[in-house]
C-alpha cells in the first residue's frame, strides 16, 4: 500500500508523514530531501545549478542514502542537518525544476517505494511519481501558521522572514507541486500533529 502526500512548504507534510509511518509501520520516503541533498553536493562539488544535464549525472551517481531515523546521506557524507538550512531553501527549487534531474529522482522514488508499504512525501506524488497510490492527502495549513511552525525549526531568522521564504519557494516550486484529483485534504492549521496523524490514518483503515 502506498500513501502519498503532498502540499506547499511549511504545511507539515515531513512531521506528518514520519509520523503516520510509524503509527503504520510504513516505510517513509522524504522525496525532498533526496532534491536537498542533491542540491548540497551541487554546491560543494561546484556544479553550475543551471546545468541540467551534469545536475543528472550527478544525481544518477551519487544517489541519495536513508539511513536510521531521520539520516540522509550522499557521496559519503551524512548531510541530515546540513540540508535544512537556509542556503539549500533558497537553492533546491533551482535544482529540481530541471526535467532531467526530476526523471532520475522519479526512478528512484518508484524504486523506493515499490520495496513495501510506504508513505511517500512530496509535491508530486500523488499526479506524477505514483498516480495509482492507495490513498492521496494533500496537505494546507495557514501561510502565519506554516511560518510559525518553521520558526521553531530554523535558527536565527524572523517569522516574517520565513513567511517570506515559504511563500516565494511555493512560487518557484508551482510548476512541479500537484494536487491530484483524487486527494482529501486535511487542513493543518488548528490541529495537533496527532489529530492530523489520526485521521489519515482513520483515512487508510477505512
Ligand atoms: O519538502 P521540502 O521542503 O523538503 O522540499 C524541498 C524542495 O525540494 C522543494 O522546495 C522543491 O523544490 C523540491 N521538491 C520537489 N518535488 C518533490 C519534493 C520536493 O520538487 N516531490
Amino acid at each position: 500500500m502506498i500513501v502519498a502526500i503532498d502540499g506547499p512548504a511549511g504545511a507539515g507534510k515531513s512531521s506528518v508523514a514520519r509520523a503516520l509511518a510509524r503509527r503504520l509501520g510504513f516505510r517513509y520516503l522524504d522525496t525532498g530531501a533526496m532534491y536537498r541533498a542533491l542540491t548540497w553536493l551541487a554546491l560543494q562539488t561546484g556544479t553550475a545549478l543551471d546545468d541540467a544535464t551534469a545536475l543528472a549525472r550527478l544525481a544518477r551517481e551519487r544517489p541519495v542514502e536513508f539511513g536510521a531515523g531521520d539520516a540522509v546521506a550522499i557521496a559519503g557524507r551524512d548531510v541530515t542537518a546540513e540540508i535544512r538550512q537556509a542556503e539549500i531553501d533558497a537553492a533546491v527549487p533551482v535544482v529540481a525544476r530541471h526535467p532531467e534531474v526530476r526523471e532520475v529522482m522519479r526512478e528512484r522514488q518508484r524504486a523506493l517505494g515499490e520495496q513495501g508499504d510506504s508513505v511517500i512525501e512530496g509535491r508530486d506524488i500523488g499526479v506524477v511519481v505514483v498516480p495509482h497510490a492507495d490513498l492521496k492527502v494533500w496537505l494546507v495549513a495557514d501561510p502565519r501558521v506554516r511560518a510559525l511552525r518553521r520558526h521553531a525549526e530554523r535558527d536565527g531568522l524572523t517569522v516574517a522572514t520565513l513567511a517570506d521564504e515559504l511563500r516565494r519557494r511555493d512560487e518557484r516550486d508551482a510548476a512541479n507541486t500537484h494536487r491530484a484529483e483524487d486527494a482529501v485534504e486535511v487542513d493543518t492549521t488548528d490541529l495537533s500533529l496527532d489529530e492530523v496523524v489520526a485521521r489519515i490514518e482513520g483515512l487508510v483503515r477505512e
